[in-house]
């Protein structure tokens, strides 16, 4: 594209409330990443209204339950949620008027709590000892003992239902008649994959779908399934967790939404990968390609470099990006990111006279 000739016309719309913007985020080229002969493409879910994929998850839960009337005007909305899907909760209850109490183990990062409660929830904090058990059974109490709506991202079949409808068919429309060989994503739910991947089986089955989990929380690759309670929520913690950096994925359950993608053979191959590699590639995609994502974009991103690199020549790839990197500036993503001037900064300062801090 002729830069000094750009100009843009609108959306060609009008919307009627922040909502309606969800979604039709752009899948974009890397030009300086992939490997030789391999073709990357990462659709940029910060695109969406609150910066994350989680907004879709959140805007088809609360209007599901409006249309089944499980949720009644006016009523309280509770979650248990590692940030992103709280984030989009406390958009959707704050255009849709629903008051929403999140419960969030305290290891979250510090900006994820305080942009909910900028946008009107309250946000309980639960003991980070224990894991995401403790926040999804605190969320459960609070739920029953008030009766508030619990959102159930882990179990709702609203969930893998609006990325069939939506993030999958955005794929479908904008690689139609294009080459298109593996997608490769994370799961904190599952409901991206599980969607998706319904959609891929049945319209574009020539596409390989990859699976990325923490190589410390190998809760697929473990082969070790996952203890039920009646309700299909977790009963107990599951053995092949041990903490990881990837917030957003891979809680210490598998999910009830994530266990059909299981059942089905929703996914080709799991790719496992490190924190640190995630952090490294989430740096590289910002510094090299000025694409911002946060730790789950660059794990998933990690995955699809180890994909690409083995891939036959010519293979084209799509990398979800989940959000963006300035929801972990108190994160390890940050680390080692200068307040301050570096010498080299300011070095470039003493070299004119003017305009110099003291000191
Ligand atoms: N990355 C981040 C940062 C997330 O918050 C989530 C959702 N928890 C995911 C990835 C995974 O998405 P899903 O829940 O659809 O599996």
């Amino acid at each position: 594209m002729d830069s000094a000739s750009r100009t843009t016309s609108g959306r060609g719309q009008l919307y009627d409330n922040i909502l309606d913007t969800m979604g039709n985020t752009p899948c974009v080229r890397l030009n300086s990443l992939a490997p030789e002969g391999r073709t990357v493409y990462v659709k940029a879910e910060y695109f969406n209204p609150l910066s994350s994929i989680k907004d879709r998850l959140a805007i088809s839960i609360i209007e599901e339950a409006e249309r089944s009337g499980a949720l009644r005007p006016g009523q309280t909305v509770v979650e248990a949620t590692s940030g992103n899907t709280g984030i989009g909760l406390a958009m959707v209850c704050a255009a849709k008027g629903y008051p929403l109490v999140v419960t969030m183990a305290d290891s979250f990062s510090i900006e994820r709590r305080r942009l909910m409660r900028f946008l009107g929830a309250r946000v309980v904090l639960t003991p980070r000892a224990e894991k995401g058990m403790g926040m999804y059974n605190k969320a459960r109490e609070l739920a029953e003992k008030n009766g508030w709506f619990l959102a159930r991202q882990f179990e709702t079949a609203a969930n893998a239902k609006i990325h069939e409808n939506t993030t999958a068919r955005e794929i479908l429309g904008d690689f139609d008649g294009q080459r298109l060989d593996y997608w490769i994503t994370g799961y904190g739910t599952g409901g991206t994959v599980t969607g998706v991947g319904r959609a891929l089986r049945a319209q574009r089955p020539e596409i390989k779908i990859m699976l990325s989990e923490p190589d410390t929380a190998q809760l697929l690759g473990s082969g070790t399934t996952q203890d039920r309670s009646a309700d299909n929520g977790p009963a107990v913690s599951h053995p092949a967790w041990s903490p990881h950096l990837l917030q957003g994925w891979t809680p210490d359950f598998i999910p009830f939404v994530l266990q059909e993608a299981v059942d089905t053979s929703g996914y080709d191959a799991l790719v496992p990968v490190s924190g640190e590699e995630s952090v490294a590639w989430s740096r590289k995609l910002a510094r090299h390609e000025g694409i911002f994502t946060g730790i789950s974009g660059g794990g998933t991103l990690a995955a699809t470099m180890k994909v690409a690199e083995t891939a036959p020549e010519g293979s084209v790839l799509l990398c979800m990006l989940p959000d963006t990197g300035e929801r972990y500036l108190s994160s390890p993503l940050f680390e080692g990111i200068p307040e301050d001037m570096t010498e080299e900064e300011a070095e470039i300062s003493r070299s004119t006279p003017g305009h110099q801090l003291p000191g």
